[in-house]
């Protein structure tokens, strides 16, 4: 029985590494490229993908994170529209290596990448001292999701809720797949939301601080939808993603 024991030990200590090895290279490799890196856990970069990456850490707006050129706290949308989510978290502008590497995290199975963004995410959220009980994702429909395999978010939110031992939960469904809406008026945008995003079975308390995971925040449509769904049951939602893009269209029109 012991040496049976010790065998089965050993034959599970082998496929978790194996796993392991699969999911995330243990090499001291960039997180973007081949190249060597010389201290991953403090700088997941090579030197040549580091001069193409841009941290959103200039002056960006106090609510959704877009970076802003001039001086103001909020930028043109949010002063417009107001957001129903407090403040949303975004380590990178999605722009250069970001871009890139989030495409194929998301379209080339790069998953082991969600374990890199997480890490930054979490940083960036304690930097801004941004506190939660609860912790969910933005969802694909069910075709989408069996279409790439996993849904992009969720495994974001479940390597942020390692960090910060709290466990995702499914908040929202996705009920339809719809064109992309770059550039249609918030108001279009909004209408276009109605029904595409539901809540799923979930129990608010009215003290919950609730986090929203997304991969990158380009509008600001999709959060701010899903967070309204639940604002008016909590008492503040937040929004965290890997990047935020600088919107060079207008869209507030
Ligand atoms: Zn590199
Ligand atoms: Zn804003």
């Amino acid at each position: 029985m012991k040496r049976f024991k010790e065998k089965m030990n050993r034959f599970l200590k082998k496929v978790t590494n194996f796993l392991e090895m699969s999911l995330f290279p243990a090499d001291m490799k960039c997180a973007f490229c081949d190249r060597d890196v010389p201290d991953f856990e403090n700088n997941p970069f090579c030197d040549s993908c580091e001069k193409e990456i841009t941290f959103n850490n200039g002056n960006r707006c106090l609510i959704c994170g877009e970076p802003i050129d001039n001086e103001a706290v909020v930028c043109n949308f949010c002063q417009k529209h107001g957001r129903s989510f407090k403040k949303a978290i975004c380590p990178f502008v999605y722009s250069g290596k970001v871009r890139t590497s989030v495409l194929a995290f998301k379209d080339s199975n790069k998953r082991y990448l969600a374990k890199v963004f997480a890490k930054f995410i979490y940083d960036a959220i304690k930097s801004e001292g941004i506190e939660f009980n609860r912790l969910t994702y933005i969802p694909l429909t069910v075709k989408k999701k069996k279409k790439r395999g996993f849904n992009q978010a969720e495994l974001l939110a479940k390597e942020l809720g390692n960090l910060m031992k709290v466990s995702p939960e499914n908040m929202f469904i996705k009920t339809k797949d719809v064109k992309a809406q770059k550039f249609s008026s918030f108001q279009e945008r909004h209408d276009n939301m109605i029904g595409m995003y539901i809540l799923a079975d979930v129990k608010f308390k009215n003290s919950d601080n609730i986090l929203i995971i997304d991969d990158i925040i380009t509008t600001g449509a999709t959060v701010d939808y899903c967070s309204m769904l639940c604002a008016k049951k909590v008492a503040n939602v937040y929004i965290a993603a890997i990047a935020r893009n600088k919107l060079k269209e207008k869209v507030d029109s």
